[in-house]
């Protein structure tokens, strides 16, 4: 595969090509702070060839049958497969999650999807409705035509699958613009569907820059409908002009999600939970737990617990097995966690675990320590904002009347879980959580079947399940006069 050499091109209508420019941009290792390789840089141009290419393959792939697209779709997932511990190692190295993840967690994950929506390509049915008189109505699900995905560094795999693959089994093109920060699993991804034999421009991946190829993508008449993952902040912008076009917009945003943890739970439980589903990816996920709400009689216990896990975590060279933390994705990122350390340090919090010292710009790569904020309050940036990095904000509460009022209190509503014994408390809290994903003892289950969606802030629409019959196609309603 090209993308695993030092100069990755665009991925567009069947073939491997420079961008119309001639631009190119360095992606870079976080370990260590060297360049991984040159990568191609999409143009406006070439946005508009992709979305042009995209137009005739879709064509192509609608006019064949059901189950030979779905056959498509299994050799995919059998190429990702088969070439999962270069897929692994590639995001490793281009955004520093730890290998034990990529490899145990998002290649996995990525043959799931393709194969779960694989076995959904057959399975799009319309309806009949009861039509008054002598009519006969019935609909048919239609693909939308060329879809527009924008995705993340943060899980530069599984996001880039999780738009590629309901996208195709609902018969429709994708032009796929993978974040600047982690280009080289997408476009390895847009090799394999060619290798898989997937009409030339059905898949091409465009990697380039958010306000030149991602804007160029949002505003072109060819795409029909616009799936991103990624920040409030652009994912708004995104919205707008999408609303502007009327096309739909799925948004999957920030979060700064919720974790509370009752009296009657196990505080080694909730501290195993916590310190896996916080310190993963380096705290660089959307999900991630990072307001950990704990009842005061455990409040002490379950504090010493988590403190001693982030302690004695191993951060380091994420291509070790061994290591459970990597570095942040690259200066930017450190700089801002660090940043919201100084705040909460500042703002009267207890730093239980970490340190506030600068980073020292000297070391090659982007390390941070992971940090434990104990004595938070609701009010505290630390406890409002996504920080997006190993830093954990811990709250107490009294009762269960604190505790879904804290919960709910951020602009936020992406996720949210609440660990108890008692039966009946934790189904009021998964009524009251105002998120889109709850965990009820436990934390960051998925799976493609179930849909996965954000509230307020946090975005709308879900990509995946079933959902993602109604999310990438259009429903049609016919009328027949039968007289
Ligand atoms: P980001 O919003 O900075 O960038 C996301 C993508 O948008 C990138 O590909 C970027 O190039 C592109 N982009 C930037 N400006 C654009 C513009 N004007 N027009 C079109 N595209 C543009 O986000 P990020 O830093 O890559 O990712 C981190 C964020 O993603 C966090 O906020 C995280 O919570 C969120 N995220 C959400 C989910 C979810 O499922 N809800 C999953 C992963 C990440």
């Amino acid at each position: 595969m090209e993308a695993l050499t030092d100069n990755v091109s665009l991925v567009l209508d069947g073939e491997l090509v420079e961008a119309s420019t001639g631009a190119r941009f360095d992606t870079i290792n976080p370990t260590d702070g060297t360049v991984l390789a040159s990568v191609a840089e999409a143009s406006v141009e070439d946005v508009d060839r992709a979305v042009r290419s995209g137009q005739v393959a879709a064509k192509k792939w609608q006019r064949m049958r059901p189950s030979e697209r779905a056959r498509h779709l299994i050799r995919f997932a059998g190429l990702v497969e088969q070439h999962g511990e270069d897929l692994a190692l590639l995001q490793t190295r281009d955004m520093g999650k730890p290998i034990r993840e990529s490899r145990g967690i998002d290649v996995p994950v990525m043959v799931e999807t393709l194969e779960y929506f694989a076995g959904l390509v057959t399975k799009i049915e319309g309806r009949t409705t009861p039509a008054p008189g002598r009519f006969l109505n019935y609909t048919v699900r239609e693909p939308i035509g060329v879809v527009g995905a924008i995705t993340p560094w943060n899980f530069p795999a599984v996001q880039a699958i999780w738009k590629i693959a309901p996208a195709l089994a609902m018969g429709n093109a994708i032009v796929l613009k993978p974040a600047q920060l982690a280009p080289l699993v997408p476009a390895a991804l847009g090799e394999l569907a060619l290798e898989a034999g997937l009409p030339p421009g059905l898949v091409n991946v465009l990697p380039g820059r958010g306000s030149v190829a991602g804007n160029a993508l949002v505003e072109h008449p060819g795409i029909g409908k616009i799936t991103f993952t990624g920040s409030t902040e652009i994912g708004r912008q995104i919205g707008r002009s999408a609303a502007d076009r009327l096309i739909t917009a799925s948004l999957e945003l920030g979060g700064k999600s919720a974790l509370v943890a009752f009296g009657d739970s196990s505080p080694e439980t909730v501290a195993a939970v916590v310190f896996q589903a916080m310190y993963s990816n380096q705290g660089e996920t959307c999900t991630a737990p990072s307001r950990l709400l704990v009842e005061r009689p455990i409040y002490d216990e379950v504090i010493s617990l988590v403190v001693e896990k982030v302690k004695a975590a191993r951060v380091g060279d994420p291509e070790d097995p061994a290591t459970e933390i990597g570095p942040l994705v690259d200066a930017a990122a450190r700089a801002s966690v660090h940043s919201y350390v100084t705040a909460g340090v500042a703002e009267g919090a207890t730093l239980a675990a970490g340190s506030a010292a600068e980073p020292s710009s000297a070391d090659p790569g982007f390390f941070f320590q992971p940090a434990v904020f104990t004595d938070v309050s609701a009010g505290m940036r630390i406890a409002q904002e996504e920080i997006f990095g190993p830093v954990l904000s811990v709250l107490p509460f009294e009762g269960e009347a604190e505790a879904i009022s804290l919960a709910n209190d951020t602009i936020y509503g992406l996720a949210a879980g609440v660990f108890t014994r008692d039966v009946g408390r934790a189904l009021r809290f998964a009524q009251t959580l105002d998120a889109g994903n709850i965990w009820v003892n436990s934390w960051g289950v998925l799976n493609p079947a179930s849909p996965y969606t954000g509230f307020r802030f946090s975005g709308h629409g879900s990509d995946l399940g079933q959902t993602a019959i109604d999310s990438f196609t259009k429903e049609k309603s016919v009328w027949v006069r039968l007289d």
